[in-house]
Order: structure tokens, then C-alpha cells, then sequence
């Protein structure tokens, strides 16, 4: 199987790839995320983690979630580049965040979680389908959601 899909940090310090594409994309306004997205909504795209391939050093910090959920997130140690989450109740599913990719293209939202969380000027595209809160389910997308 050949490398889908590479990214990495800023300084390039850290390197990743995957052999498949992403399972799913998705914006999280939650109020995490937006302290991690400098006040915006985070983009992530969630693979399986069977082809995953990582170089390089990783810090991380595990916190609850507005959604109940452990959640252990890594990031760059040296220039705090935010890398990946893992929802440590579904083991198996990774989430990357967007801006790690080589080829952000292939990270476009295909949903959007937690719009309840946008303060009043933030833009929540009205196409994709969005909840107001974390899924239950898919979010209409029919792909489940970790995290
Ligand atoms: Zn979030």
C-alpha cells in the first residue's frame, strides 16, 4: 500500500503519514478548540490508526472534553504545532489536525460540531451538516465521530 497522506509540524521536526485516506472531516467549535484555534473552529480529518507512521517527538495533555470524552491531545514540543487528539475511549481512531497536512485541500468539513459554542461573528458554513452540540450519532454524514 502507497502513503496517502503526509504531514507534520511546523519546524518539520515531525513527520507522519498514513496509507488511506481520511474516514471523515469535520469543524469542532467546541470551547477547546477554539482556545486551540487561536478563537476560531478546529479542522480535523479522523483516519484509522492501522497505517499510521510517525517520526519525531510529541508532548501531549489529556483533559475532559465538553463532551464527556478523554481526550489526549499532542502537539510539537518545541513550537507547540497542534498535531493530533485521540479519544482514549475509542482506541483505533485518530484525529489530525488539518493544518498538519502537506495537502490541506483534502480537509475540507464535511460536518460541523458544537455551533452552539460559536460566540455571534463566527461563521459556521451553512452547506455541510452541523450540530449544535457533539453528535450522538454521525451529524448526517453517516461516519461516526470520535471525540
Ligand atoms: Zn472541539
Amino acid at each position: 500500500m502507497t502513503i496517502l497522506v503526509k504531514g507534520g509540524c511546523l519546524c518539520g521536526a515531525v513527520r507522519f503519514s498514513y496509507k488511506e485516506k481520511p474516514l471523515g472531516r469535520r469543524a469542532c467549535w467546541c470551547r477547546t478548540c477554539q482556545y486551540m484555534a487561536t478563537g476560531n473552529a478546529s479542522l480535523s480529518a479522523f483516519f484509522r490508526t492501522e497505517t499510521f507512521v510517525l517520526s519525531g517527538p510529541l508532548a501531549s495533555h489529556v483533559s475532559t472534553a465538553d463532551s464527556g470524552a478523554t481526550i489526549r491531545r499532542r502537539f510539537s514540543p518545541d513550537r507547540g504545532t497542534p498535531l493530533f487528539a485521540e479519544d482514549l475511549g475509542q482506541p483505533g481512531v485518530m484525529v489530525v489536525r488539518v493544518g498538519a497536512l502537506d495537502d490541506r485541500e483534502i480537509g475540507g468539513p464535511e460536518s460541523t460540531i458544537w455551533t452552539g459554542s460559536a460566540p455571534s461573528w463566527g461563521r459556521v458554513d451553512p452547506a455541510p451538516p452541523s450540530c449544535a452540540a457533539h453528535p450522538a450519532g454521525s451529524c448526517g454524514t453517516g461516519r461516526p465521530f470520535p471525540g
